[in-house]
């Protein structure tokens, strides 16, 4: 057993609500477990959305994501196996490989296509939607391709290995510019009988997700699997606990933005009026 940190029991986030990805199907037709909607997206904001997609049979993914616009928000994507291509119309383009992340912020008009790069063999990867503040949501559009040699590793040579992302984990910043909702995104890998403890800001909505193997969350244990996303309540402070053997997850979380969700497809603003703005803009050729 990996030694844990004092501190006081009363700070420890406690699971709070469990939500169960559910099958579903996305862009020409990759087959998704989607982990959090626009429905759940007030319990969760500044995050939206939350997909994985995870196959090796080629009809599943090999229709990709063809042109498609978004506004008013981020769109970031972890490639865990696989390659996909994207290209968008404001002339940036990447080849997204195993390990590395795109983080892309919409704001006021993007239109992109995210195509599979492979005929056979695993895809898997996440995306992961995050709102943008009402201030932003009309600003320049901006695009990060993260190779996954330029994402910082901390390891405690005990087996414990996180990828950071975005945010800061002990000391070691993540790879994603600093963004409006301070965002933190952690790749956390912990063997069996290992404890991962980590101080979050107190306001920040915090979300786990199971990638592999079961986990123990918190002081009441509650227990974390692949395909769900649990939500925190409140604390200072993250448990998870790799009782049984090793396990995986995805550590998010931002500040909440305390403002009215307008969600129409790709687009979310706040204000009805904002997204028939979208709409027609989109229609123009405006973005
Ligand atoms: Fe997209």
């Amino acid at each position: 057993m990996n030694s844990v940190k004092q501190v006081s029991q009363s700070t420890i986030r406690e699971g709070a609500h469990l939500f169960q990805g559910e099958a579903t199907s996305d862009g020409a037709g990759v087959k998704l477990t989607r982990m959090l909607d626009s429905r759940m997206a007030r319990q969760a904001d500044p995050f939206l959305m939350l997909d994985e997609f995870r196959s090796d049979t080629a009809s599943d993914y090999i229709a990709g994501f063809p042109s498609h616009p978004h506004r008013g928000l981020e769109t970031i994507t972890l490639m865990f196996a696989g390659r996909m291509r994207h290209r968008d119309n404001q002339g940036n383009e990447g080849d997204l490989g195993p390990g590395s992340v795109q983080w892309m912020t919409a704001a006021r008009g993007i239109v992109h296509e995210e195509m599979p790069q492979q005929e056979d063999g695993l895809m898997w990867g996440y995306q992961l939607w995050l709102n943008l503040p009402a201030a932003m949501k009309m600003s320049e559009p901006g695009y990060q391709d993260i190779d996954a040699s330029a994402i910082p590793e901390v390891s405690d040579g005990n087996g414990v290995r996180v990828r950071v992302i975005a945010g800061n984990y002990n000391g070691t910043k993540g790879a994603v510019r600093p963004r409006p909702t301070e965002p933190i995104l952690l790749d956390v890998q912990l063997p069996a009988g290992a404890v991962f403890d980590y101080v979050v800001p107190e306001k920040h909505t915090v979300m786990l997700h199971g990638v592999s193997g079961e986990m123990q969350v918190g002081t009441r244990e509650q227990s974390l699997k692949q395909r769900q996303l649990l939500l925190l309540g409140p604390g200072a402070q993250v448990r998870v606990e790799a009782r049984a053997g090793a396990v995986q997850f995805l550590l998010i979380a931002g500040r909440p933005l305390g403002e009215p969700i307008a969600h129409y497809g790709p687009f979310v603003m706040n204000t009805q009026e904002e997204l028939r703005q979208a709409v027609t803009d989109f229609k123009n050729g405006t973005f």
